[in-house]
């Protein structure tokens, strides 16, 4: 009798790839049951014949790994689940996935449970590949419950100095603290050593985005101020809690339009 080692079936989304050797890659998954994965793939930079040219950023995938004699699982069937081949043939989008992908990336450690996490990015790649809403829109979406799932959520309710409340903040433009992670009313606001303003308005439109039914939300419509702003807020803040500006970033602010 053979000694066979174990193996696990799982639904994928691929968050990284990079090349091993002359012929393998080493990938990197975040999967529903087990959160953040890496699994080797042997032959898998030119095998077109047994993985048949899916192992591509962000595809969601069923595989089927088995425990490898070192650390790594080995991947050893992969079927595409979900073919996005709106997001690959557009530029935008696929630069709004990859930004995605890489905070996740970037963010989740290996071994822990992230459903939440993996149903949010399922969402968001679904949403911008069904056109559900605009992909500035639905990346601030993803950002705003993404932040809150990290538990660095922004805090737009009440002043971090002194605690006044949002709504009764004098003016219309708030300063937000990227590194406290919260607004401040015009008296506290001189302290703030790194600041964006926002108006009252999007702060409002970035509160009911963060919370209750996904759904409900992705209907929210934003004005191009609030986009503007909504972005610039929030591709400042989740770098600073990452530690590092995504590259894929970068990338974005340089070819898209808003
Ligand atoms: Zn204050």
């Amino acid at each position: 009798m053979t000694f066979q080692r174990p193996s696990f079936t799982t639904s994928a989304i691929l968050l990284r790839r990079i090349d091993y050797g002359e012929r393998d890659l080493i990938l990197s998954f975040l999967t529903r049951e087990r959160g953040k994965i890496s699994a080797i793939a042997k032959g898998g930079k030119n095998s077109v014949k047994r993985f048949g040219g899916i192992l591509e950023p962000f595809y969601g995938l069923t595989i089927v790994c088995q425990a490898g004699r070192g650390r790594l699982p080995i991947l050893k069937e992969a079927a595409l689940i979900h073919p996005l081949s709106k997001i690959r043939e557009d530029v935008e989008k696929t630069a709004y996935a990859s930004y995605w992908t890489e905070v996740i990336d970037r963010w989740v450690q290996e071994g822990k449970p992230v459903e939440a996490v993996y149903d949010l990015l399922l969402y968001a790649l679904e949403g911008l590949e069904g056109d559900r809403m605009p992909p500035t829109a639905l990346s601030i979406l993803f950002q705003m419950r993404f932040a809150d799932l990290a538990g660095f959520c922004p805090d737009l309710i009440r002043c971090n100095g002194c605690g006044t409340e949002m709504v009764r903040m004098d003016g219309q433009r708030l300063a937000f603290d990227i590194p406290r992670g919260a607004i401040l009313c015009s008296g506290c606001a001189a302290g703030a050593k790194r600041a964006v303003y926002l108006c009252k308005g999007t702060i409002k439109q970035l509160l009911w985005t963060a919370a209750g039914d996904l759904d409900r939300a992705a209907r929210l419509r934003f004005s191009p101020l609030s986009i503007r702003e909504g972005l610039g807020l929030l591709e400042a803040f989740l770098p600073y809690h990452l530690g590092v500006t995504p590259k894929s970033l970068g990338f974005l602010r340089r070819i898209r339009h808003v």
